[in-house]
């Protein structure tokens, strides 16, 4: 490890090795650090992305993909199902992937690029000299080092540390977090060719179910509870998940389980500062509603890559700066659509059982496939007038958008 680089990478997620391999790729010295032994394990993830976007970052590679997924089908509460071709269910339903073997494939990624990528190896504190972060304190195996660089990246996940040392608010309130369980379990006689969603205030209160297919009668099966809905005397996301599995798969053997928070709070203010940028989880960039986060991730760190040569080859690592390069960047893009959904998602985890059938009933025999996401919306607005009423902001947005997509 040198004393010095053009940048360092703090976590090893999707977004950190991005990030890494495109500054790398640029040409600036870079070193990416990952604080656990194993790159991408233990794995906090259901696993699933969209194809088409998956594609736009890495070639495909079939040995980290487990399914290869047609749609998705989502259950209300009354057992109404709506069914989703994959290229319109979102950005979680495409492949599901082997996190263990793609995190690393992306690490390996920005090693090739030219990155120095140091396992083990946890940052304890930012080095910050007349308000500007120069660099991190660094721990491995034990032993504590100073590592400077010209840009430090945080990108160290929902528990991010960094961004609090930097001084920017990353909080998060109980009703910004899904509090998840997941278990992979084995010897289920699951469909391979569609991922399900079960909601419902009596299943998964504020949240939902997901069972993602793993290939081989595997499965992610697991829970998503808004933290607003929980409480002392409250089923624990574990009980929840629990009881479904009692029902739905009752010889289900459980081979791993999880616990995980996802972030779903929406954009946060700020996301850079001198010398800084905060990306992925740590910058609370995953999608409030669905809390799929690797593809934003992977976005953010592209930008966040070519950010850092943007500003340190201009001679210029400012906030200023990096607000133009990086934070502009990233809220035009994927930071508008994070937050037309915590605009839908504050209109669902409102809504009550009857509701959800409502809607659900209104949508039953909808085609999908040929579906645009404002066709859906205007399907759903035309059966449910009050969802119409509370949803208005959004489609004064979407209205927006579309008008300037014809400009
Ligand atoms: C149960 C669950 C299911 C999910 N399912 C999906 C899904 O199906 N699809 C989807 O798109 N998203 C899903 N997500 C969200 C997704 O996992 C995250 O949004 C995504 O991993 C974010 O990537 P990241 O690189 O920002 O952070 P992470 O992947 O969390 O990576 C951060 C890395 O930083 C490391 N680190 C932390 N602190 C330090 C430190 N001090 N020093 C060095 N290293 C450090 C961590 O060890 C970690 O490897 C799910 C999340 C959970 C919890």
């Amino acid at each position: 490890m040198k004393a010095m680089y053009d940048v360092l990478v703090i976590g090893a997620g999707p977004a950190g090795s991005i990030a890494a391999k495109t500054a790398a790729e640029k040409g600036l010295t870079v070193l990416l650090i990952e604080k656990r032994q194993e790159i991408g394990d233990p794995v906090r993830c259901a696993e699933g992305v969209s194809k088409e976007y998956l594609k736009k970052h890495v070639e495909i590679d079939k040995k980290w993909i487990c399914a290869d997924l047609k749609g998705a089908r989502i259950y209300a509460p009354d057992g109404t199902k709506i069914e989703m071709a994959e290229e319109i269910a979102g950005g979680e339903v495409g492949y599901v992937l082997e996190r263990k073997i793609f995190d690393r494939a992306l690490a390996e990624k920005a090693s090739k690029a030219g990155a120095e990528v140091r396992v083990k190896t946890r940052a304890i504190g930012l080095i910050i000299e007349e308000d500007f972060v120069k660099g991190a304190r660094l721990m491995q195996l034990g032993k504590e080092y100073d590592v400077h660089a010209r840009i430090v990246i945080g990108a160290d996940g929902i528990e991010s540390k960094v961004g609090r040392w930097a001084g920017i608010d990353t909080s998060l309130k109980p009703i910004d977090i899904e509090t998840c369980v997941q278990y992979l379990v084995a010897g289920v006689d699951i469909n391979q060719e569609y991922c399900e969603f079960y909601i419902g205030n009596e299943i998964a209160p504020g949240g939902y179910i997901w069972i993602f297919p793993k290939g081989e009668g595997k499965a992610n099966v697991g829970i998503g509870i808004i933290g607003s809905k929980m409480g002392k005397f409250k089923p624990r996301p574990v009980d929840y998940l629990n009881s479904f599995l009692e029902k739905k798969f009752p010889h289900a053997k459980v081979v791993e389980m999880v616990f995980g928070g996802v972030p779903v709070s929406g954009s946060i203010e700020k996301t850079s500062t001198n010398g800084l940028i905060l990306i992925g989880d740590a910058a609370r960039q995953s999608d409030p509603i669905t809390g799929g986060g690797i593809l934003n991730a992977m976005d953010v760190g592209k930008i966040a890559g070519e950010a850092a040569f943007a500003a340190i080859s201009g001679g210029d690592v400012s906030n200023e700066k990096l607000e133009e390069v990086y934070e502009k960047r990233w809220r035009s893009t994927i930071g508008h659509a994070i937050d037309l959904s915590l605009i839908v998602k504050n209109c669902f985890i409102n809504l009550n059982d009857v509701d959800l059938n409502s809607l659900a009933f209104s949508l039953k025999d909808v085609k999908f496939e040929r579906m645009s996401l404002l066709d859906l919306l205007h399907a759903l607005f035309k059966a449910n007038k009050k969802l119409l009423w509370d949803l208005r902001v959004l489609f004064k947005d979407a209205a927006k958008e579309v008008a300037k997509s014809k400009m």
